[in-house]
């Protein structure tokens, strides 16, 4: 058996799949953790046997510059992780958390890394450098790393499946809208560009992110708002977006609402979320399809209606397929390990 984990701040998600079949055994969800290796121990106590699984999965958000692939986690990989913390502030140490209590309870069996940045490494510099001095990216890393890879990559290989084409041969254009939106230009099945940058605030319009903003925002807000740096960080990550908009997340309250702000904040999410794919035709030269994943992707018609209105001249097939990371992991998992 193969257990994936991706361990946030305040809850563990696993999933356990069986080896041969990756068919989905047992899954599960624990909130308000407060202690990993207690939750792990929890989990040890009734819920998973350690003593049967084969390797573990972890999913791990920022793996910088410097995991283009999964990879098997030893201390050096741990200590990279550890020095990319800067990056992804919330998310590396909760990631981490989860691997040392996994560890402790299950040494012996390979732990592999799936980081959320790795199937982006294929963008070039021109799409992931900042026009910013090149100081900056040499001593602070500042530069675009992108993020929901393990998502891009799964439904751009299911596209392969259902157009029955190698992936290495598909151009295509995949846009993963839930709580998080972000879209992909993928060229001969790598990843050459993508929405979110050096943190996933940038890009699309998100549930409470607002995405890209025209960056002296931040130096108005401070200088004449009276806004400090984490209020203007909380600001445009948790109270801005569709919740900014329509004073509400959740996309299935705003389509049922009859207000203008909310009918506001639909039309503000389908016009940028159509803005990108019109960038990302461009830029590909053919595409093969666009696919929509994610809460919204895979649920709304509504939204893919309108994100596709008056693109029907280009004639490219659009698709709508579930994501699944964790069974993306499993299958790196199952490929390192067997
Ligand atoms: P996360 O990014 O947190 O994993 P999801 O991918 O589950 O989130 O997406 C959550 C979003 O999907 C919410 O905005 C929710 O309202 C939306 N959603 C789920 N089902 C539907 C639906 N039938 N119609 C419109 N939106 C939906």
């Amino acid at each position: 058996m193969i257990l994936v984990i991706n361990a946030g701040s305040s809850s563990i998600k696993y999933k356990i799949f069986e080896l041969k079949t990756l068919r989905v055994i047992q899954q599960g969800l624990i909130e308000e953790v407060k202690n990993h290796h207690q939750a792990f121990k929890d989990l040890q106590d009734g819920i998973i046997d350690f003593e049967k699984l084969r390797a573990i999965g972890h999913r791990v958000v920022h793996g910088g510059e410097h995991f283009s692939e999964p990879v098997l986690i030893d201390a050096k990989v741990i200590e990279t992780i550890k020095s990319l913390t800067p990056l992804a502030p919330l998310h590396n140490p909760a990631n981490l958390e989860g691997i040392y209590a996994a560890q402790n309870l299950a040494p012996n069996i390979p732990h592999i890394a799936v980081f959320d940045t790795a199937f982006h490494q294929s963008v070039p510099p021109y799409s992931y450098r900042y026009p910013l001095p090149n100081e900056l990216y040499e001593r602070l890393h500042v530069r675009r790393y992108g993020f929901h890879g393990t998502s891009h990559h799964y439904v751009a290989s299911e596209a392969s499946k259902i157009l029955q084409k190698p992936l290495k041969e598909l151009n295509l254009i995949t846009l993963h809208i839930g709580n998080g939106v972000s879209a992909c230009a993928i060229e001969k099945g790598k990843s050459i560009d993508t929405s979110m940058g050096m943190t996933p605030l940038e890009g699309l319009m998100m549930g409470t992110r607002s995405g890209s903003i025209d960056p002296a925002i931040v130096a108005y807000l401070m200088r004449e708002g009276g806004y400090g740096i984490d209020e203007v960080d909380t600001l445009l990550n948790k109270k801005s977006g569709l919740l900014g908009i329509a004073g509400e997340s959740d996309m299935r309250t705003i389509l049922a609402s009859k207000s203008q702000e909310a009918s506001l904040a639909v039309d503000m999410f389908t016009h940028r979320l159509k803005k990108q794919v019109g960038a990302y035709m461009a830029i590909l030269e053919s595409v093969d399809a666009l696919i929509f994943t994610g809460g919204i992707g895979e649920n709304s018609e509504q939204i893919r209606t309108l994100t596709c209105k008056g693109l029907e001249k280009f004639h490219f097939k659009t698709l709508v397929i579930a994501t699944d990371e964790e069974l993306q992991i499993a299958l790196h998992v199952k490929e390192l390990c067997t």
